[in-house]
């Protein structure tokens, strides 16, 4: 399994920190960044792309629900979306 999630991570550390820094001035940075939505799956890190879906259910007498049912699912890529090699999930 390639390790693109790791390295793009520092990458992008890099790149966030030389281009804030340059522009701003930091007292202390609290956290330096992470990709948002990891998951793991059989022990790998891997990431997660979530699908938001909402509907308002239909109660028993056929009347809506007043609230909003919000889901999502994560959806978890099969290749790597840096360098397309296939991810051994
Ligand atoms: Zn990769």
């Amino acid at each position: 399994m390639c390790q693109c999630l790791d390295q793009k991570k520092i990458e992008i550390r890099e790149k966030v920190k030389t281009e804030v820094e340059a522009t701003t001035s930091i007292f202390e940075w609290e956290d330096l960044g992470d990709f948002k939505e990891k998951t793991v799956v059989n022990g790998k890190n891997t990431i997660a792309l979530p699908f938001a879906y909402s509907y308002i259910r239909r109660k028993i007498n056929s009347e809506p629900e007043k609230k909003i049912t919000n889901v999502y699912v994560n959806i978890i890529p099969t290749f790597c979306p840096f360098c397309g090699e296939k991810l051994e999930l």
